[in-house]
């Protein structure tokens, strides 16, 4: 089982682990070769490494994984998020994000975020007007171009390298972003104690992950679409909590978020996950608002 990475809890370092979440096989039970076919898009058998709580302070995350030269590997040939669903609703979901932000009393300042994609967000951050400068962590470097776009006229520093935020001053920032980045990476502590040095006083760290204490996750069970060979942990929000307050961020407020999606998009997913092929069930073309098993995170220095 050498072909992966060993851990232990990103969150408190413990080993011993109980209970979790199995699919058979499980993928570190297979090759790197054979999982590869696994990584991106959707299949009919569900595929991940198994998930596992930590004893210690419950969070599910798998003690086996990719290493990180597998990973970028893997990133490297995967499509942009979500390409199949349509814009509108995308931009409709993403609005929800800053509007939550924004009601939280956000200062002015930098404004930072990781993995920003074609920068939906961060352009809803720029007409705010309340933000001075754009720190941008891209790895897709076909899309730095529109992402400065999207932000002008404030300047943008886009980087491609996700890992090292040095180049950002400490004590700048009043807004950082995280959009389904933190269940992806490896060692999510070392992000958030990063991002906590570059908060200005009553700076505000946003986050957006899958929420695996959810309604929907109990009813899917193994099924649940984010267990999956892209996420080496999934939050709950007492664990995400739990893991900011060891970081030293001072107070973190959950709740759950709204996904827009196409109604016919909808019936798919849905007919895909509980195993039913429905791509030729006519629905309507209108867009709904739903709480499906995300969460929005706001945590302060
Ligand atoms: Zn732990």
């Amino acid at each position: 089982m050498s072909d992966f990475l060993q851990r232990s809890c990103p969150n408190c370092g413990h080993k011993k682990v109980s209970g979790g979440v199995v699919s058979k096989p499980a993928a570190e039970t297979l090759s790197p070769e054979e999982l590869r076919p696994f990584w991106s898009g959707f299949h009919d058998s569900k595929l991940f490494f198994s998930y596992c709580r930590c004893t210690a302070c419950r969070l599910l995350y798998a003690p086996h994984f990719f290493h990180d030269e597998q990973l970028a590997d893997l990133y490297s040939e995967l499509a942009p998020n979500m390409e199949m669903v349509p814009s509108a609703s995308l931009e409709a979901t993403q609005r929800g994000y800053f509007e939550a932000a924004r009601k939280a009393d956000v200062p002015g300042g930098g404004y930072l975020e990781i993995g920003p994609d074609v920068g939906y967000v961060a352009a809803q951050a720029a007409q705010d007007g309340r933000f001075d400068e754009f720190w941008l962590f891209e790895p897709n470097r076909v899309v730095h171009k529109s992402l400065a776009q999207a932000v002008m006229p404030f300047p943008a520093r886009v980087f491609a390298d996700m890992t090292d935020l040095s180049p950002v001053p400490d004590g700048s920032i009043g807004l950082a972003a995280m959009i389904h980045v933190l269940d992806h990476l490896l060692d999510p502590t070392a992000m958030l104690e990063q991002i906590h040095a570059k908060l200005r006083p009553g700076g505000v760290l946003m986050i957006v992950t899958h929420n695996e204490a959810s309604l929907l996750s109990k009813v899917l069970g193994p099924k649940w679409p984010p267990y999956c060979l892209q996420h080496p942990q999934l939050f709950s929000p007492a664990s995400i909590t739990a893991m900011l307050e060891g970081v030293g961020y001072s107070s973190a407020r959950v709740a759950r978020s709204t996904n827009y999606f196409p109604i016919d998009f909808l019936v798919k997913e849905a007919g895909r996950a509980i195993g039913v092929k429905l791509d030729r069930l006519p629905a309507p073309r209108a867009s709904v608002g739903l709480k499906l098993g995300n969460m929005i995170t706001l945590a302060r220095v």
